[in-house]
């Protein structure tokens, strides 16, 4: 048996299982939630919740291991494409009673409500994992973009539904738009010419049985249960609560940053944007921004997706802050109020210029990192991966060198780059393999690369 080798003791199927468990929280947490709700189609919400789960995740592994099987370069995913699955799951909208009674489009209402949405998230995992998971490279966000080409057909329906803002009378929703003053009363008519904002969310938000609803607090809605929005954020203190337990166990590799700086902006946007307006209440607006469905969920879950996010810190903070403007400004302007999705595809797109972006300058000063405590792995059990681009392995370099960056430079024989990169400054400590949760042996390709350099 060959010797054991010392790494952290995170693996990327460690990082992945931990964020499965706390997706699949989320999931139970909102099918309970929703159980005692029955669409008019006769479904159960709950029931409905857990359905939608089962698809994404079955379709996107079962995928997953049959491209594993037929083609001769698609890893074997599975603990990544069960990730994927779910979170195309709890990104959705199975909409409400009351949402499809009112919508006012057959087209909204089929597409929200099962049995037609189980087609739909069915094709949502398809095409995310198999267009941008697979054969695009992850450029975008995967779940995003299939959603977004999914529902692009309804654009006028589903995405920016005009009878939202279509008064009563015409058979509208009356709902305020946010380029505009919005309040919190209950008043049927007030700010914008329409109904308040802080009605539009209670009737909305809460209870989906008009007949019952009890108006309770707003904020209430917004933060602990609502319906109508994404899955994953029925309630945005289960979604905060996991969230953060995820980024404490997995804080090394997991892109925080990116969540803290883009809630900031959004609040800061929003006081912006009450002040602009004259808001009668500023508070509705924030809870608004910070706790709509898509935005609490992709805040924690999808905008820190490793592969389609900056690797640098300050690449992230500019990302972060990108995010939460566009929300706000897509939300506003174009009454999209899943602005955060289109905002997220938006920045991804960036990503690259954002990788270039406070890179540490490298030295042959040595400085010593502080390295998590070190585990042996039976050398046989030892699996690479793909680099899921955390970025871990430039925090620890003694040197600031960016290890991943000239390993793949090396790779393609770019001395232009490696010069660059500075890859002749390694000393070959190893902190960079060690900490690397894909398990890829950074050590020995800068080393080679640095007598590459040599040779040249
Ligand atoms: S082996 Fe080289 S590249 Fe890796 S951390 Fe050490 S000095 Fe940096
Ligand atoms: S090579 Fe670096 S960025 Fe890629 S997975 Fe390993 S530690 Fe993370």
């Amino acid at each position: 048996m060959s010797k054991p080798k010392e790494y952290s003791s995170m693996t990327k199927d460690k990082l992945m299982t931990y964020t499965f468990i706390a997706l699949l929280v989320l999931a139970i947490v909102s099918a309970v939630m929703w159980s005692s709700v029955t669409e008019p189609s006769g479904w159960n919400l709950g029931l409905s919740v857990a359905i939608i789960s089962v698809i994404a995740v079955g379709i996107s592994v079962g995928v997953d291991a049959l491209l594993y099987k037929l083609t001769a370069d698609s890893p074997l995913n599975t603990m990544s494409a069960a990730v994927f699955g779910l979170i195309v799951a709890l990104s959705y909208s199975l909409g409400s009673p009351l949402m499809g009674q009112t919508e006012g489009s057959a087209v909204a209402s089929s597409m929200l409500e099962p049995p037609s949405a189980f087609i739909y998230v069915a094709l949502i995992s398809l095409i995310g994992l198999v267009l941008f998971k697979k054969l695009l490279g992850k450029k975008v966000n995967p779940a995003a973009a299939a959603k977004f080409i999914v529902l692009l057909p309804f654009v006028s329906t589903v995405l920016l539904a005009k009878e939202h803002f279509a008064d009563y009378m015409s058979g509208g929703l009356g709902v305020p738009k946010l380029a505009g003053p919005i309040g919190g009363g209950m008043e049927a008519i007030n700010n914008n010419g329409l109904a308040s904002f802080g009605t539009y969310l209670q009737q909305c938000y809460s209870f989906p049985d008009p007949t019952a609803m009890t108006y309770p607090d707003v904020n209430n809605i917004m933060m602990l249960e609502k319906y109508h929005g994404w899955v994953g954020g029925a309630s945005s203190l289960a979604v905060i609560i996991v969230g953060v337990a995820l980024f404490i166990v997995a804080r090394r590799y997991i892109k925080w940053r990116i969540t803290l700086t883009y809630f900031v902006s959004i609040a800061i946007m929003s006081v912006i944007m009450s002040t602009v307006y004259a808001d009668a209440d500023l508070i509705t607006r924030l809870v608004f921004e910070v706790f709509i469905g898509s935005s609490i969920f992709l805040g924690f879950f999808m905008a820190t997706d490793p592969a389609t996010t900056p690797i640098t810190y300050t690449g992230q903070i500019i990302f972060g802050v990108g995010l939460g403007v566009l929300t706000v400004l897509i939300q506003t302007y174009m009454n999209f109020f899943g602005g955060s999705i289109l905002a997220l595809i938006i920045m991804n797109l960036a990503v690259a210029k954002l990788d270039q972006v406070g890179k540490l300058k490298p030295t042959t000063d040595t400085k010593e990192p502080k390295l998590p405590k070190a585990k042996a792995f039976p050398a046989e059990k030892v699996k690479e991966y793909g680099c899921m681009k955390c970025g871990a392995c430039m925090r620890v370099c003694c040197h600031n060198l960016s290890p991943i960056l000239i390993k793949q430079a090396f790779d393609k024989q770019d001395f232009d780059a490696l010069v660059k990169l500075h890859a002749d400054y390694c000393t070959g400590c190893g902190h960079c393999t060690f900490i690397c949760p894909s398990r890829i042996d950074l050590r020995k390709s800068v080393l080679q690369a640095k007598g590459a350099l040599r040779g040249q």
